[in-house]
C-alpha cells in the first residue's frame, strides 16, 4: 500500500516522459516539415515569379538569348540549391540548370498539368514521374501580352527539407531530455514533501490502530501534511486521555462502591455470628441502611451524568419563573440549616424573572450547589443566592463564606469523582458527582458555569440561564 502510491508517481513521471516523446516526434515533428516546406515553398517563390518576370519573359519577348538566361540560372540554381525549370505549357522543357542545351531534342513532361497545385503555388512528389524521389516543386506563369507563355519551376528535394527538419527536431528532443530531468527535481519534492511524512503518518496510524495510542512522532511541515500529522498526533492523545479517564472513572466508581458494600457485609457478618449482640442490631441496622442509601445515590448519580453526557440529551424546556425555584430550593434546605445557624439570604432582581430551561435540571443545579455550599459553609455563617441581568441572560450566583476551594484543585471540582483534600475529611458522604452533572446540565443549555473561590474565605458559584424575553416585564 506504501509502495504503491510511489510506485504510481514514478509511473505517472514515465508516462509524462513518453507522452512528450511522442508528441514531439508526431506532432511537433508533421508541424515543423510542414512548416519548413511552406517556408522553402514561398522562398522558391519569390525566386520563382522573380525570374518568370524578368529572364524568362525576356526570353519569350526574344529580348535575350536562351543560353545567357541559361548561364544566369546555373548560377543562381547553385545558390538556392535547387533546380530551375522553364517549361512551355504543353509541357515541354524549354530549358533546365541540370541538363545542357539540347534544341535538337525536344524534352517533354508526359501528362504536365499547371492546375496541379490546385490553387497553391506549389506541390510535392516525383512531378508526373519525372523524379525518382520526391520533390517540392514551385510553378510561377510566364506571362507576356496577358498570356501565359510557359512557366518557371524550381525542384527542390524533399530530403533536404527533411533533413533540416530532424536537425530542428533534434533540439526539441534534446530540450524534451532537459526539461524531462529537470522534472526530477518534482519527483524529489513530492518524496520530500508528501511520501516521506505520508509514510510517518501513516505508520503511526498502524502504531495507533495496535492500540499504541502513547506513540509520538514529528512531521516538521507547516503545511497541509504538518497540520494532518498534528492533529492525528492530538486526536491519538485525546482517545490515550479518554482511555486514561475511562480507566480512572471505573477505579473511583468500583472503589466507591465497594468501601460501602465492604462495611455492609462486616457489620452483617459480625451481626450473623454474634459479634454485635442482638440488643445492638438496631443501631448497626442503622448505619447499614445509610450505607444502602449511600449506594443508592451514587447509582443515581452515575446514571443521571450518563444521561447527560449522551449525545442529544433532551430537555424539556419551559419558560418558568427562577426566583420562584430559588426561593423554593432554599426553603428545602432549612431543616439543614437551621441546627448549624446558617442563614441563606435571598437577593433577587424582580418579584419574578422569566427563565427558558429544564425547570427539573435547573432545580437539580441549584439544589447541588446549595448543599455544597451548606456542606462546606461554617456553622453561624450566611449564604448568599443573588441574580443579575445582563444581556438577556441572568447570572446565578451562590456564594457562602466556607473553607473555599484551593486554586489548584478550582479547575478540577467539576470532573467526576474529584474532592479536595480538604472535603475528604470534612465531607464523607459526597461522592464527587454533584459538580459533574451541574456542569453537564448547565452545558446542555449551552450556557456556563463558573467558580470563584478563595481558600478559608469562601466559594461563589455563577451560571447563565437565557431570559424568557416574551415573558420579562
Ligand atoms: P460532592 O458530592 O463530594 O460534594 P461535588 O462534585 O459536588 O461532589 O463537589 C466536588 C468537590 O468540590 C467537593 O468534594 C469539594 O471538595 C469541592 N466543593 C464543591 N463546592 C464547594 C464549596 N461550596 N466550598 C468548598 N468546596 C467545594
Amino acid at each position: 500500500m506504501k509502495k504503491t502510491l510511489y510506485l504510481k508517481f514514478i509511473l505517472g513521471y514515465l508516462i509524462f516522459g513518453l507522452f512528450g516523446f511522442l508528441v514531439v516526434a508526431t506532432f511537433v515533428s508533421s508541424m515543423t516539415l510542414e512548416h519548413l516546406r511552406r517556408d522553402k515553398a514561398d522562398s522558391l517563390y519569390r525566386e520563382a515569379t522573380l525570374i518568370a518576370n524578368t529572364y524568362a519573359a525576356d526570353l519569350y519577348n526574344s529580348e535575350t538569348s536562351l543560353e545567357a538566361v541559361k548561364e544566369q540560372l546555373d548560377a543562381l540554381s547553385v545558390y538556392l540549391s535547387a533546380q530551375i525549370w522553364i517549361i512551355n505549357p504543353s509541357g515541354r522543357i524549354v530549358m533546365t540548370t541540370e541538363m545542357p542545351l539540347d534544341v535538337t531534342h525536344e524534352t517533354v513532361v508526359e501528362g504536365f498539368d499547371p492546375t496541379v497545385t490546385a490553387g497553391s503555388v506549389y506541390t510535392t512528389g516525383n512531378f508526373f514521374n519525372w523524379f525518382s524521389e520526391e520533390m517540392l516543386s514551385v510553378f510561377s506563369p510566364i506571362t507576356t501580352n496577358f498570356k501565359v507563355r510557359g512557366y518557371v519551376v524550381i525542384h527542390t528535394p524533399m530530403s533536404q527539407i527533411r533533413a533540416s527538419s530532424e536537425s530542428l527536431l533534434n533540439i526539441s528532443y534534446i530540450t524534451l531530455v532537459i526539461f524531462f530531468l529537470l522534472s526530477l527535481i518534482i519527483l524529489i519534492f513530492f518524496t520530500e514533501m508528501v511520501y516521506m511524512p505520508l509514510r510517518k503518518i501513516t505508520a503511526a496510524t498502524e502504531q495507533y490502530a495496535a492500540g499504541n495510542m502513547h506513540y509520538e512522532f514529528q512531521v516538521d511541515s507547516e503545511d497541509e501534511m504538518g497540520y494532518l500529522a498534528a492533529s492525528l498526533s492530538v486526536m491519538a492523545s485525546e482517545i490515550a486521555r479518554s482511555e486514561d479517564n475511562q480507566k480512572k472513572f471505573i477505579a473511583n466508581v468500583s472503589h466507591d462502591f465497594r468501601s460501602p458494600l465492604t462495611s455492609i457485609k462486616g457489620y452483617l457478618e459480625a451481626m450473623q455470628d454474634g459479634t454485635i449482640p442482638p440488643e445492638l442490631h438496631g443501631k448497626y441496622l442503622g448505619i447499614v441502611h445509610n450505607e444502602t442509601e449511600r449506594l443508592i445515590k451514587l447509582t443515581n448519580s452515575l446514571l443521571t451524568l450518563n444521561n447527560l453526557n449522551m449525545k442529544g440529551v433532551v430537555l424539556e424546556k419551559t419558560s418558568f419563573d427562577i426566583n420562584e425555584v430559588i426561593r423554593s430550593t432554599a426553603a428545602a434546605f432549612e431543616g439543614t440549616c437551621r441546627p448549624r445557624r446558617i442563614r441563606i439570604e435571598l437577593e433577587l432582581t424582580g418579584e419574578t424573572l422569566p427563565v427558558i430551561a429544564d425547570k427539573g435540571k435547573i432545580e437539580q443545579v441549584l439544589y447541588n450547589l446549595l448543599d455544597n455550599a451548606i456542606k462546606f459553609s461554617y456553622n453561624d455563617s450566611a449564604i448568599r443566592i443573588e441574580t443579575s441581568e445582563k444581556h438577556g441572560k441572568v447570572f446565578i450566583s451562590v456564594k457562602d463564606s466556607g473553607i473555599g476551594i484551593p486554586k489548584e484543585s478550582q479547575k478540577l471540582i467539576f470532573d467526576r469523582f474529584y474532592k479536595t483534600d480538604l472535603s475528604r475529611g470534612k465531607d464523607k458522604k459526597g461522592t464527587g458527582l454533584g459538580l459533574s452533572i451541574t456542569r453537564e446540565i448547565i452545558r446542555a443549555h449551552n450556557e456556563n458555569i463558573n467558580v470563584i473561590s478563595t481558600e478559608g474565605a469562601g466559594s461563589e458559584f455563577i451560571f447563565s440561564l437565557p431570559i424568557d424575553e416574551t415573558q420579562a416585564e
